[in-house]
């Protein structure tokens, strides 16, 4: 890389660099020596070999633009650009606790050390910790984020105005509990009417802005915390409004229990949701660690999408959520990186975490469970499919010509076990910095074209 290479902040602009991407028709993408170029309105023209693209860019009748074209080139070799990655599942006000809380159950996990942060994260809060919380995803390489706030209105739209001001691509809604909460400001008889309320109010304010980038989810926590009423109202705005409905579904056993304490009419815990009208297209499920035949099939049916957050899963000791089970009954499943539960925003971490639960079901199993994904398929569910779980897979999640520039660029070097090791096969590529994923490797993040504020650039890895 040139010294004093430094990221464009803006579109229009051509990246030279290695680039890797799931392609929509099957298959990874893979260009050694690639050229990327995004156009004024953020959205990718070209995807193509470097010599292709500087041919066509010299080529007559185009002469008097190349010079300006092939001066906005910016060369990024040896790094690599990847689609911005896709977390379906992360709470905003966790995140001063990730990292703390392992190995506890989920309910005894969220009365020690949730519900109280939760309960504090007022304006004041949300104005210091969401800014930082946006800046450290795109450190992480996440450009789109499915998110749970806290149960406070204002807190929402704090949120909400910080994720406009970052630029990231943000789904956000209001947690809604009216029943074990902690929001003890409201009168109990209240909290239905006036959560409801609440959501619909920052669901008009908020969603679909920015054509999109910004969009709402209806988000009553969980059955555990939200009565029947609750779950049908909800599920009820998310299907007139167009948002999104989003809730966790069988985390942990002693869960699983309340639940059937809570609700002795269901078959079992997806039927709750399903007798509340939540499952479809538009809602995503976390976790689904523990789930019978009926309910795989009855998820696979409606199309209902789910989060797999497997670092999440094995801090809380919730169990191992059979994926390969879930692919093959046809499911839309993403990943979530579910901070505070889960200790980290990265997902290429928690494609480590799901890479492990794979392998540790085969030794459970036998030979007998399905064998592992390969590098390049864990990446396709961290950005393409995550994508797919949203309806959101035309716009965004891979490098393909008209979808918008949601990027990240990483720098491979900092993966390798002693310098100088290098590969150009993808799958390599990609499973050192799933296994090996360092912090500081993201190194600049876009959405439409636009650099977010997080990582840290490429002008300290120059000389
Ligand atoms: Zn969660």
């Amino acid at each position: 890389m040139p010294a004093g290479t430094s990221l464009p902040d803006r579109p229009p602009f051509v990246l030279r660099a290695r680039l890797l991407t799931p392609l929509t028709g099957g298959g990874t993408g893979y260009l050694r020596d690639g050229a990327l170029a995004v156009d004024a309105t953020g959205r990718i023209e070209a995807v193509t070999d470097w010599e292709a693209w500087a041919r066509a860019a010299t080529t007559a009748g185009r002469r008097s633009d190349a010079e300006a074209m092939l001066s906005a080139v910016v060369d990024l070799r040896p790094l690599v650009v990847l689609p911005g990655l896709v977390d379906l599942h992360v709470h905003l006000p966790q995140l001063p606790n990730a990292g703390v809380g392992a190995g506890l159950d989920l309910l005894t996990w969220l009365g020690r050390y949730i519900f109280p942060l939760e309960a504090e994260f007022d304006a004041a809060t949300a104005e210091r910790v969401a800014p930082a919380a946006f800046r450290a995803m795109a450190a992480a390489g996440t450009t789109t984020a499915m998110m749970y706030g806290a149960v406070f209105e204002p807190s929402l739209d704090i949120a909400f105005r910080a994720a406009e001001t970052h630029g990231i691509r943000a789904i956000i809604g209001k947690v809604m509990m009216d029943r074990l909460t902690y929001d003890d400001r409201l009168p109990a008889d209240r909290i239905l009417e006036l959560s409801l309320r609440q959501s619909a109010d920052l669901c008009s304010r908020w969603n679909g802005r920015d054509d999109g980038r910004l969009q709402y989810a209806f988000t009553p926590r969980f059955a555990v915390s939200c009565t029947a009423d609750m779950l049908r109202e909800s599920a009820a705005l998310a299907r007139q409004t167009g948002a999104y409905w989003q809730t966790h579904l069988s985390e942990d056993v002693h869960e699983i229990r309340e639940v059937a304490r809570l609700f002795p009419d269901a078959v079992d815990y997806v039927d709750v949701y399903d007798r509340a009208g939540g499952l479809g297209p538009r809602t995503v499920l976390a976790h689904a660690i523990h789930l019978s035949d009926r309910e795989v099939a009855r998820i696979a049916e409606t199309d209902t999408a789910l989060a797999h957050c497997p670092a999440s899963n094995l801090f809380l000791a919730s169990g191992a959520m059979p994926l390969a089970r879930y692919l093959a009954a046809g499911i839309r499943v993403g990943l979530g990186s579910d901070v505070a539960a889960g200790p980290e925003l990265s997902l290429f971490a928690n494609m480590r975490a799901g890479a492990y639960v794979m392998n540790g079901l085969r030794v459970l199993e036998g030979d007998d469970a399905p064998g592992p994904l390969v590098p390049s398929e864990w990446l396709r569910i961290g950005t393409l499919d995550g994508a797919r779980a949203l309806g959101l897979d035309e716009r965004i999640g891979s490098l393909e010509v008209g979808k918008e520039a949601d990027l990240i660029v990483i720098d491979p070097r900092m993966v390798a076990p002693i310098p100088g090791i290098d590969s150009d096969d993808p799958d390599e590529i990609v499973s050192r910095l799933a296994f090996r994923p360092h912090p500081a490797m993201v190194r600049g993040a876009w959405v439409r074209g636009r650099r977010l504020d997080g990582p840290p650039g490429t002008e300290a890895l120059d000389g």
